[in-house]
């Protein structure tokens, strides 16, 4: 590797990623001194199959709060979601500055707003230079364009007392980019010049051979299906994939067809990137779906959400007959420009079925080119290890199988086997005179959140939904007067038993309740007591009838004086 004539300083510096190294998604890292901690992206994830009701998970940040008075600056390297939508989450905990390239910039300023509450109005997001160097604390910080899909995407280099970091972000090399910069190669081999103590690199598609296609295949293949389509098109695609819509608007530029956009995220992002100069949209091309609704079939594109089968999204919508304004036939073509996020797999499959029910013509990017991935393959991977001839090396974004898969690459590359270290979120990696080892754990892992509501993953609010999800739930209401129980116990289940059953079940189950609290009725009843009781005594019974266990519910009722009579 390169001869390092670096005079390393005297502080140690600590690598802490808090998500995004174990899954796909929620990206938040650490990288502190013992005087300045800096934050690199905050990203949401989206909620699996296991976590009812759950609207987006994101990092544990109780190390952040902890930490909160070192917190000089929150670094952004571009705007998707899995990057930023932790954002307004981490800034009721810290108050530091954001600093992210522009279109990022102008995401987080949406998704503050959007967030509302006047405690986040005054927070500060700066939009960053890229031929500038800036200095937060002991390190020295400058972002460098690549090419990923969405515009305006950087690595971040951190100039530390421990040598040069560079983090990739999330990446790919395409020279022939729909909009926005190229990756900087000469940027990059500048730093690889000046020597890289640590590379931390993009691992999603680590597993997968040869280099990422550009952009120009997909515009093609978007252009072709869409030429060859006799009725209308409807693709979906993320909201946040502007070079996409661009392709799209390009396409029917040539081709005589409007677009309409559907879908209030979309349209956002859309204006977003049309205000800072990165989507260009000819005179007369976007229509409203009412004005679409009223041209000819053939001369129509709708571009809307849903790629990931969410359930609430555009394509789900049209893919289940009840979107209010786009009733499907079977004419259109449906394009999915969009790969599969990793656990999204059920709700994909569900709008594919539901849509081939309608017998419209699908196309994914299994049977087309229409969807490229804006992340690094093997072969792209190995040419940033080229560039950057990196000493040390952690791989970052990705499942453990992918990071597993990017440890590899790094050794064929010649990075030496000890001076791999694969971490996990919550594990401290520390660069000291001496090298660079795991030396510590903090907090992480994931935090659910549904409105208003925080829960950590095991907590009693998701050990209940999934026994609800599962076994159903038992109701028992007790009467009581003056600290005696009146009357016998009601039980009452839901989502726990065919009806047919029931009163058969609840009768026996009644007995064995009376038989069970018969003996506590004499004195003053303990009410605590009666409720740890009560749940015993029918989950015992109803385990041992049914081999379930339905989360049980006890009320006490408390009859006013006289009721009774
Ligand atoms: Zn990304
Ligand atoms: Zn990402």
């Amino acid at each position: 590797m390169v001869d390092n004539d670096f005079e390393y300083g005297d502080s140690a510096v600590r690598v802490i990623p808090l998500g995004g190294l174990g899954e796909v998604g929620m990206n938040m890292m650490v990288i502190e001194t013992d005087d300045d901690l800096l934050i690199i992206d905050c990203g949401v994830q989206f909620p699996e199959y296991s976590t009812p009701g759950i609207e987006r998970v994101i990092p544990n940040m109780e190390y952040i709060r902890q930490n909160r008075d070192r917190v000089k600056a929150v670094l952004i390297t571009h705007g998707h979601l899995d990057h930023i939508g932790g954002i307004p989450h981490l800034m009721r905990i810290v108050k530091a500055p954001i600093y992210a390239p522009r279109f990022a910039a102008e995401m987080i300023r949406r998704e503050l707003k959007k967030s509302g509450g006047r405690d986040l109005a005054n927070v500060q997001v700066n939009t960053v230079r890229l031929e500038r160097d800036y200095r937060f604390g002991e390190f020295g910080v400058q972002w460098i364009s690549v090419c990923h899909s969405i515009p305006d995407s950087c690595s971040i280099y951190l100039d530390t007392p421990q040598g040069g970091i560079l983090h990739t972000g999330d990446f790919k090399f395409d020279n022939e980019p729909m909009l926005g910069l190229p990756t900087d190669y000469q940027a990059l081999s500048e730093i690889g010049q000046r020597g890289v103590r640590l590379l931390l690199s993009d691992s999603t598609n680590a597993q997968d051979d040869g280099a990422a296609a550009s952009d120009r295949i997909a515009a093609e293949a978007l252009y072709r299906v869409i030429a060859e389509a006799r009725g209308r098109v409807i693709i979906a695609s993320f909201s946040t994939q502007v070079a996409r819509v661009q392709m799209v608007v390009d396409a029917a530029y040539e081709l005589g067809r409007r677009v309409a956009i559907i879908g209030r995220s979309m349209i956002e992002s859309t204006k977003l990137a049309q205000e800072v100069g990165h989507l260009h949209i000819p005179d007369g091309i976007n229509v409203s779906v009412a004005e679409a609704n009223s041209l000819p079939d053939d001369e129509v594109i709708i571009m809307t959400t849903g790629s990931q089968g969410e359930f609430e999204a555009g394509i789900s919508r049209m893919a289940r007959g009840d979107h209010r304004d786009i009733k499907l036939v079977e004419e259109d073509t449906l394009i999915l420009s969009a790969r599969t996020i990793p656990g999204n797999e059920i709700a994909v499959n569900e709008v594919l079925n539901n849509l081939a029910r309608r017998n419209v013509r699908v196309v994914t990017a299994r049977s087309r080119p229409v969807h490229v991935s804006g992340h690094a393959k093997q072969d792209e991977l190995k040419t940033m290890f080229s560039i950057l001839r990196p000493e040390h090396f952690t791989p970052v974004h990705g499942e453990y199988r992918m990071l597993k898969a990017h440890r590899e690459i790094a050794i064929d590359m010649g990075v030496a086997e000890e001076n791999v270290n694969l971490i996990l979120d919550g594990d401290v990696l520390e660069l000291d005179v001496e090298g660079v080892s795991v030396i510590d754990r903090v907090p992480a892992g994931y935090i659910l959140i549904q409105g208003q509501g925080e829960w950590d993953i095991d907590s009693s609010v998701m050990e209940e939904r999934k026994s609800l999800a599962s076994d159903g739930v038992v109701m028992v209401a007790m009467a009581r007067e003056d600290g005696f129980l009146v009357g016998s116990p009601r039980i009452a289940t839901s989502g726990f038993i065919d009806t047919s059953d029931e009163a058969r079940l609840i009768r026996d189950a009644s007995q064995a309740l009376s038989q069970a609290i018969e003996p506590v009725l004499s004195d003053l009843v303990d009410w605590n007591e009666m409720d740890r009781l009560v749940r015993a005594c029918l989950g015992r019974f109803f385990y041992r009838r049914t081999k379930r266990r339905p989360l049980i519910l006890v009320t006490e009722i408390e009859l006013e004086p006289g009721r009774t009579d």
